[in-house]
């Protein structure tokens, strides 16, 4: 069991000997099921091993939010490209992954329907999927049965492996209350795993702490099967700090150093999103990609951070959403399979995190649960850009720094190019209909105000 120090933080003596033990785990069972000649990176995928049924799980699973869009919506209305889906779902499978993540409101509704098409043309018992009850303006249960009803219809099965709760923490223990207890809908969900049609019974976490502390406190009567936590090597102790230097309004996540001790302290399996926080990890800046460069020749950004997530002892698996075919062949050479990280590189990341920690990102992940705004406004794709140069060192601060003009310049021409003016920030009117929906806690109306004052100063050429 892990040896969680009093302070809630895991010691750094203690995370190396964990990485130890990771070590054993890279020589877990396979999940290979065939080879083709083709295969990235020099081995068989690094499998853990499930502790309720003892199935291996690939330690690259799947996300299914960022399915990639089709040049035309099909004649059913789906934006979604389900052929190169079709063809990513089985390069994975052939090369080890046996495990997808969806979710009733992902892709504008229609992940499930086509992890659920991709994944049919497979053996039942060759994959393990996972989707979750979403939140809705309708919290009946009428309403919420249905959603689950639809989950299995879309995604073609007669059981879920993993289902989930999703997104708990937001508006508090009143909210969870509301979507889960009073409308009878956690009885519900424990009497279909009583039924077999849900394997495993678990929950998605953003947010609220205190609903983290509460809803892990069930787990003597109800005995969670799996957790999912956001886990990177920039939140592990940073995960309110790299927002702060920001205006105040910006979310402010838990430390999933503290969030994994308390899974591990209690032996559930733990299972990570955002191991790349929505990209950011993937595009680090130069300096920071030359470093890595430097210890690691020919491997990504991308595969530090995969390494950091899966090098940690209890996490089954690590979820990427890969929308494209080079996302998926890095992130299968990272697994296959996964390295675990040396001392010194653990240290090097801890370094590189508190370097990042320090730059004004807004902690936007691009999971979209905030779209559509009913006024056309592309929030994610407004704090992208933001990021984006926040991310290349080139934010035009301050007209007093070198190459602000040249910084100036090209954060608007990014900013008209990445965003149709009409879904700037400046048309935003601040109705605050995607506020709650954040699972990062960002105040997003104030923070379209923030990048619209900045972008009109910038537009100005104000010092
Ligand atoms: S606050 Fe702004 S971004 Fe949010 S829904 Fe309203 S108009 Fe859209
Ligand atoms: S603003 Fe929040 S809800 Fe919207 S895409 Fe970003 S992280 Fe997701």
């Amino acid at each position: 069991m892990t040896n969680i120090e009093t302070n809630g933080r895991i010691s750094r003596r203690t995370f190396l000997k964990q990485l130890g033990l990771a070590g054993v785990l890279a020589g877990a069972p396979s999940c290979v099921r065939k080879g083709d000649g083709d295969r990235p990176g020099h081995g068989p995928m690094t499998c853990r091993t499930d502790p309720k049924t003892g199935r291996a799980v690939s330690v690259l699973g799947y996300g299914c939010m960022r399915w990639p869009p089709a040049a035309e919506p099909s004649a059913d209305g789906c934006p979604i490209d389900q052929d190169t889906v079709n063809r990513l779902v089985d390069y994975a499978m052939g090369h080890g992954v046996n495990y997808f993540d969806t979710a009733p409101i992902y892709c504008q509704g229609w992940s499930e329907r086509v992890t659920g098409i991709a994944l049919k043309r497979h053996p039942r018992d060759s994959y393990l999927v996972a989707t979750k009850m979403s939140a809705s303006d309708d919290l009946s249960p009428e309403n919420m049965t249905a959603m689950y009803r639809r989950s299995l219809a879309d995604l073609q099965v007669d059981y879920i492996d993993h289902y989930l709760l999703h997104a708990i923490g937001g508006g508090g223990m009143d909210m969870f209350e509301r979507r889960f207890v009073a409308n009878g809908m956690l009885d519900f969900l424990l009497a279909e795993r009583e039924h077999g049609r849900i394997r495993h019974l678990g929950w998605s976490f953003h947010g609220d702490i205190d609903v983290f502390k509460r809803v892990l406190d069930m787990h003597d009567t109800i005995h969670w099967d799996f957790v999912q936590i956001q886990l990177n090597y920039v939140d592990w102790r940073h995960a309110a700090a790299y927002n702060s230097d920001w205006q105040a309004a910006l979310g402010d996540n838990a430390n999933a150093e503290y969030l994994y001790g308390e899974l591990a302290r209690r032996n559930i399996p733990v299972f990570v999103m955002e191991p790349l926080l929505g990209g950011r990890l993937a595009n680090v800046d130069q300096n920071v990609l030359a470093d890595m460069k430097q210890k690691r020749p020919g491997h990504t950004a991308a595969s530090w951070a995969m390494r950091f997530a899966g090098s940690l002892p209890g996490v089954l698996t690590v979820l990427s959403g890969m929308t494209y075919m080079e996302h998926l062949k890095d992130n299968l050479s990272t697994c296959s399979p996964l390295e675990p990280l040396s001392v010194e590189e653990q240290g090097f990341l801890e370094d590189v995190a508190v370097r990042m920690a320090g730059n004004r990102y807004i902690p936007c992940t691009d999971c979209k649960y905030c779209m559509p705004c009913p006024y056309g406004i592309d929030i994610p794709a407004i704090f992208l850009h933001y990021n984006k140069c926040v991310n290349n060192g080139m934010l035009p601060e301050s007209s007093r720094h070198d190459g602000y003009g040249q910084a100036r310049r090209a954060f608007l021409i990014g900013y008209d190019r990445s965003v149709p003016r009409l879904r700037q920030a400046a048309h935003c009117i601040g109705c605050g209909r995607c506020a709650s929906k954040c699972p990062q806690g960002i105040d997003i109306p104030s923070q379209m105000q923030s990048v619209d004052r900045f972008v009109e100063r910038l537009r100005r050429d104000e010092p």
